[in-house]
């Protein structure tokens, strides 16, 4: 039978905000090791800020209206967030073959043109060359017709807690502090600098960070825990990877907060430290 300290256990997490799916990964919370994290929504808010429209042979106004266009159907929070920045209702009719390239961006017709919005990477893929923006931020490229008509920078701000989680995790016993993100490395390296992560990986396909969680896992005991946490765009198999995968509640993907073990209904990742010290406490009881 299930000890009763495993119920009072469960529901003093879920009063601090956690919703923990079952009492094996209470006691697997109390071994956690390694605490690898996404970056934008889980250690960022997600929500992005237009800083600058630097238009290429178009008006900045058409810029940010073929892009808002191009972005209609995704939800990722670059798309919310560029969306927010045009401000103007979407003519959705206008707009169709829509390709959400994942780690790379959009692709779509919009009233005839082929627009794609996206990374570096994805200019690549797609034979347009960019110029190396030196200004500090997200930079959002823009191609009509396969050619090249300028960015949008947009950048985002940590979390207000994501500090203190991140100290709390260390004084926790976590071993490791990991982030992996598909943004830039420029970017990357000031959140990581910023909140003194152990380790951080850039420019990430959602399939790399499945393998960069496989070789962190291997540098482990069986009994000691990986957490993944993660926002959930994309991030269901490197969740279900995981040995606890731990999900956003308020900003989470559906998919992602079916994939995870643990639910942070705040989105705040200091709850993660509020969860690791009642399982730690739980399992002194039972034990
Ligand atoms: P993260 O690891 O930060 O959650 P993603 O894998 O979701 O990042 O995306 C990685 C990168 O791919 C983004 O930083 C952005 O450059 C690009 N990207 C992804 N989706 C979009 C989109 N809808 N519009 C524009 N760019 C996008
Ligand atoms: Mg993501």
């Amino acid at each position: 039978s299930i000890p009763l300290t495993f119920f009072a256990g469960i529901g003093g997490a879920s009063r601090a905000g956690v919703l923990v799916k079952g009492s094996n990964y209470l006691d697997a919370l109390s071994r956690s090791k390694i605490v690898v994290m996404d970056k934008t929504g889980t250690l960022t808010k997600g929500v992005f800020e237009v800083t600058k429209v630097q238009a290429v042979d178009i008006s900045e106004e058409e810029l940010l209206e073929m892009t808002a266009m191009a972005e209609a159907f995704s939800n990722h929070p670059i798309s919310r967030s560029l969306k927010e920045a045009y401000g103007k209702p979407i003519d959705t009719s206008l707009v169709s073959d829509v390709e959400e390239i994942s780690g790379h961006g959009v692709k779509a017709n919009v009233s005839g043109k082929v627009v794609q919005v996206g990374n570096e990477k994805l200019m690549n893929s797609i034979g347009v060359q960019v110029e190396d923006i030196v200004e500090p931020g997200t930079v959002i490229h823009v191609a009509i017709d396969g050619k090249y008509h300028g960015y949008i920078l947009i950048s985002d701000m940590l979390k207000e807690h994501s500090k203190e989680a991140i100290i709390g995790l260390k004084r926790a016993g976590i071993s490791k502090t990991v982030m992996l993100t598909g943004d830039s490395k420029k970017v990357a390296d000031l959140v990581a600098a910023d909140l003194g992560l152990d380790e951080v990986c850039a420019e990430l396909l959602p399939g790399d960070k499945v393998s960069k969680v496989e070789e962190l896992l291997a540098t482990k005991t069986d009994k000691e825990q990986l957490i993944f946490v993660g926002d959930g765009i994309n991030d269901a198999p490197v969740l279900s990877r995981a040995d606890i995968g731990v999900a956003m509640g308020a900003l989470g993907s559906d998919a992602a907060i079916e994939a995870a073990d643990v639910v942070l209904m705040d989105d705040d990742p200091s709850s993660i430290v509020k969860a690791i010290g009642i399982s730690k406490k739980c399992m002194r009881i039972v034990y």
